[in-house]
């Protein structure tokens, strides 16, 4: 393990390691043909300087005022060692609950905070809560987990908190988007179960390790959310075992990262190399002759997901590849990987191989209803 992560170190140069949260897993799962992303989130590099480095940043995702927003709505779920919390568990479960310790490990006590150290604390915390005699109700605030993709463990930095309530763990979100008469917007919610399924799977990874049975992280999750249109939080159970299981499935089809690193040319890196004043100096040109090294599977989906999405725009527009046409298209014109090739393929400027009669047929017979709509209008 410590070769690998001496090959990632070198990839990012000399950098802390950006962790992965939940959203970050769930959009590497969602291209999971992409090397580019699987190595760059692999070394923990920072994704969004890159592309602020080579001029293509990708809009602010959320606004500064939305992400305000839910900073303080969790702060004000999580108020006063968990109290409000602890109200909501008592109506979402029906367990009377008079108390409950709460630990807070963004402070762990040492200087160094690092990812490793706080995640070494929440196992010790949570592996206490398992082994305790006493029947342990333990709210963990700002826990690390850790999960292994592609057979390399990455952290977590939940803004959740696991709690366990008789012996079984839960996962609970807290999201600031609003709940309206019992009903939120199905993709929020979808996309919230999506990242506490991954935060299920580490916590269950961390038990098995220890030779506990997984199952007892609950695969029902508690989301806490804003009722109606007041900051009052709610809490809802939603059962995350389709999540689970896609998640599974998609991180068990991720490449390997060992065969990504050695098929790049020696000594690449994505280092950015800060100056004193933390500013990149890295020749951009050269930092996008690196990038070009590894191998993409850009979608317009990228877009809502990844930091990189107009930098592989750019790549893939240069190039003329299907891909920026969208899924459909790309699978419309299977065996087609240029746009060129079916323009080409449509006038008749270009021969189809044997096997690509049919779409040939179907590009001609486009061009021609198009080549006549022009020739009316
Ligand atoms: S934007 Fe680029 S690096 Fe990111 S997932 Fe898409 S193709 Fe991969």
């Amino acid at each position: 393990m410590s070769l690998l992560n001496d090959r990632l170190d070198a990839l990012r140069g000399p950098v802390p390691a950006k962790g992965h949260d939940a959203r970050t897993l769930a959009a590497l799962t969602t291209n999971p043909g992409c090397s580019r992303r699987a190595l760059l989130d692999a070394a923990g590099i920072d994704k969004d300087a890159i592309a602020v480095h080579l001029g293509k940043p990708r809009p602010l995702a959320k606004s500064s005022l939305a992400l305000r927003s839910g900073a303080i709505f969790e702060q004000q779920v999580k108020a006063d060692g968990g109290a409000e919390l602890l109200r909501l568990l008592r109506e979402a479960l029906h367990l009377p609950l008079p108390e409950a310790a709460h630990t807070d490990l963004a402070n762990v006590g040492t200087q160094d905070a690092s990812l490793q150290v706080r995640h070494a604390y929440t196992r010790t915390a949570i592996l206490e809560a398992v082994r305790s005699a006493s029947p342990a109700r333990t709210l963990l605030d700002h826990p690390i987990l850790q999960l292994t993709v592609a057979s390399h463990p990455v952290y977590l930095e939940p803004d959740v908190v696991a709690f366990q309530i008789d012996g079984v763990f839960h996962i609970i979100e807290i999201k600031s988007f609003a709940v309206v008469d019992g009903q939120a917007g199905p993709a929020k919610v979808g996309a919230a179960v999506t990242q506490a399924a991954a935060y299920i799977l580490a916590l269950r990874e961390l038990l098995e390790n220890e030779g506990i049975d997984g199952g007892r992280v609950s695969h029902d999750v508690i989301l806490v959310t804003p009722r109606n249109f007041t900051r009052r939080p709610t809490a809802s159970i939603v059962d995350a075992r389709k999540k689970i299981a896609a998640l599974t499935r998609q991180l068990s089809r991720l490449t390997r990262v060992e065969p990504l690193l050695d098929a790049l040319p020696a000594h690449t890196t994505f280092d950015l190399a800060l100056n004193q004043d933390k500013r990149p100096t890295r020749d951009p040109k050269e930092l996008a002759a690196a990038l070009h090294t590894t191998t993409t599977r850009y979608m317009p989906a990228c877009r809502h997901f990844c930091d990189l999405a107009y930098v592989c725009r750019s790549e893939a527009r240069d190039e003329g590849l299907i891909d920026v046409l969208g899924s459909d298209i790309r699978d419309d014109l299977g065996g087609v990987d240029h746009i060129g090739t079916a323009l080409r393929i449509a006038d008749g400027t270009r021969t189809p191989a044997d096997d690509q009669a049919d779409l040939a047929a179907a590009l001609r017979h486009a061009h021609a209803v198009r080549t006549q709509l022009r020739e009316s209008a």
